[in-house]
């Protein structure tokens, strides 16, 4: 049996709720008897990286589960998530996004995305940077199918606060001035989606709506 942590998980939700900011709770490489038990608390967003885990994760777990895609997403793996997927956090390109609407028509859908903006020192990390964010952002009205409702970004894994602190603020600075340029009269775009485990309390303070938490909740991960 994974051991979930509670009274983590009850103290979170203390400090999100009373800031309208969303909970995802990340369960990748957790087990489903770890994702149920946590359902039974009342949680419903979850987030995962990989396509397979997900798909056979969601088979077996409650259908009222709004799953979030957080991982790269390769091309050629849209269509296993499409009839199902809630949110897609991590766009990062103009053709996994094609991809997605392409999809989600077949689907007979609108899937919502995010688009993941690389604000890391790290070069590891996925996401488009601010010329990339405003060429596709210009066509964004192409792809009817996936709509475009936020950013996400992963701050630079560092002890440095500051580091930390300065990125999320680029990330919401970009955040508003992007929505006033591309979505003055949209209000679907309206998610930031910033903060994990050990930054998360930064990432609300510089305005982020949408938290994606994993190890603070189902402990440390294996691996990944
Ligand atoms: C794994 C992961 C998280 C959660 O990380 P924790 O440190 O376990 O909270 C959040 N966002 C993304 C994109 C991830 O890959």
């Amino acid at each position: 049996m994974a051991s979930v942590d509670f009274s983590a998980y009850r103290q979170l939700l203390q400090e999100l709720q009373p800031r309208n900011v969303k909970l995802i709770a990340v369960s990748k490489t957790f087990p489903t008897d770890a994702i149920l038990a946590l359902y039974e608390k009342g949680q419903r967003d979850f987030g995962e990286n990989y396509v397979q885990e997900l798909v056979s994760k969601q088979k077996v777990l409650p259908k009222d589960i709004r799953w979030h895609f957080i991982g790269h997403l390769q091309t050629n793996k849209v269509k296993y998530i499409a009839p199902f997927i809630h949110c897609i956090q991590s766009v990062d390109s103009i053709r996994v996004l094609q991809e997605i609407d392409r999809q989600a028509e077949k689907c007979q859908r609108t899937i919502p995305v995010m688009l993941q903006v690389h604000i890391a020192k790290e070069k590891t990390k996925f996401g488009l940077d601010e010329a990339s964010l405003h060429e596709l952002l210009k066509q964004h009205q192409a792809w009817p199918h996936a709509r475009i409702i936020g950013l996400m970004g992963m701050a630079t894994f560092t002890d440095n606060l500051e580091v930390i602190r300065n990125e999320f603020h680029y990330l919401k600075l970009l955040f508003d001035q992007l929505k006033q340029t591309y979505f003055s009269d949209n209000p679907d775009f309206s998610e930031l989606s910033m903060g994990m485990s050990h930054d998360y309390r930064i990432a609300v303070e510089e305005g982020s709506t949408m938290v994606r938490i994993g190890s603070l909740i189902f402990g440390e991960r294996k691996s990944n």
